[in-house]
């Protein structure tokens, strides 16, 4: 493995970590039966003030069961954001429900819910209670807008869209956690939404995720989903085929250590966001992200796009990598991915335009300021 001098979106693993963890392996509780686990969920439900909140071993196992959740089945449609990794595209085949992708509004990068709301209105038919796309005669269920690089979709219209056509709203808000919206915490604006806690992620335990719901119901269904759906009791009796999704109580602990830390890893974000800001002023052909009047952005991954071809933009990745700064270009628009081969998209050009341009930087919550003057030289030197 290599050890990069400045790293993409390293974890920060506070001194108390070792305390909670080293409390797991004393006490021989390291799988998922500890209170670690139900900490965690506490912590997170209150900083996204989610009613309730379900720990998962990743942020894809969550998606798949706020989808469950949601009631979103075989046969049925999904909106889903087409500039994003591809984890929620994949949790909607997991329940054989079909994708459609829709682009990224040019300023923020988010769900283009103009998008949205003319699919709905223009291609969508109400047929026997429910919406039914023209084109594929398949029942439109779920929006599914992702919060890209810790920057929120545009919620209020969408939420609109969504009460308007009866449509469940699962936010994905795995890249955004301590993003909001309006002044609100993204993830549990929706009727479910989900976190992840992989390696880069704001909160790292290690792997991990979680379902948020102000639902009691859908709530019980994900937990209850997460645990093989054991009934209660002495007796193993299944009330049918569930999941082994549960997060173990060693990673909680990672997680709680964190948890505590949320707002000053948003903190640390926003000034590294602010001092490439600075830092790349007036440098003609390379732009910054933009945070939209509506947003409290956590700046997750600094993402810069590079004007003009492919090209530019990876020659600059190429450079930075060479030189010992970890850089990487934004996920293949998931419409032209061979994994989703032949799903309806709307538009995609934007979403198309900024994987040809986009470049993400170095971001990580402990990137010093020696580090990050090192990002700015090398991009500097670089982009001619
Ligand atoms: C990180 C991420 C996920 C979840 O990833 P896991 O590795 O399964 O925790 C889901 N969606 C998006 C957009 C992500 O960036």
């Amino acid at each position: 493995m290599k050890k990069w001098p400045v790293p993409l979106c390293a974890p920060e693993i506070p001194p108390a970590a070792w305390r909670l963890v080293k409390e797991c392996l004393d006490g021989g509780w390291i799988s998922s039966v500890g209170h670690f686990v139900g900490r965690f969920e506490k912590l997170l439900a209150k900083k996204t003030a989610a009613r309730h909140a379900v720990a998962t071993v990743n942020g894809t196992a969550a998606l798949h069961l706020a989808l469950l959740a949601a009631g979103v089945g075989p046969g049925d449609e999904v909106l889903v954001s087409t500039l994003s990794f591809i984890a929620p595209a994949n949790a909607v085949r997991y329940v054989g429900a079909h994708p459609v992708f829709v682009d990224a509004e040019p300023n923020h990068w988010q769900m283009d819910v103009a998008r949205v709301a003319d699919f709905l209105a223009d291609r969508c038919r109400w047929k026997g209670g429910a919406w039914i796309n023209r084109r594929t005669g398949r029942r439109v269920r779920a929006l599914l807008p992702v919060h890209v690089l810790g920057h929120p979709c545009d919620m209020a219209p969408l939420l609109a869209l969504a009460r308007q056509y009866d449509l469940a709203v699962v936010e994905d808000a795995t890249e955004s956690l301590g993003a909001l919206y309006r002044g609100k915490p993204v993830g549990a604006m929706g009727d479910v939404g989900c976190l992840s806690f992989n390696g880069n992620k704001i909160i790292s335990t290690g792997g991990g995720g979680m379902v948020l719901t102000n639902r009691t119901r859908w709530a019980r269904e994900a937990r209850s989903l997460s645990t093989q759906a054991k009934l209660p009791g002495l007796e193993y009796i299944h009330s049918r085929v569930g999941y082994n999704y549960r997060l173990t109580n060693i990673q909680a602990a990672l997680g709680c250590s964190q948890a505590v830390k949320l707002n000053d890893h948003v903190a640390a974000k926003r000034r590294i966001a602010e001092r490439y800001r600075h830092g790349f002023a007036g440098l003609h052909g390379l732009r910054p992200p933009a945070e939209a009047p509506w947003a409290f952005s956590t700046f997750w991954l600094y993402t810069i796009t590079i004007d003009g071809s492919a090209r530019n933009s990876r020659r600059l990745i190429r450079g930075l990598l060479d030189r010992g700064v970890e850089a990487r270009p934004l996920w293949q628009p998931l419409h032209l991915s061979p994994a989703h081969r032949g799903c309806q998209v709307l538009g995609g050009q934007i979403a198309e335009r900024l994987w040809a341009q986009g470049v993400s930087l170095p971001s990580s919550v402990g990137l010093s300021p020696e580090q990050q003057a090192r990002v700015i030289r090398c991009v500097k030197s670089l982009h001619t």
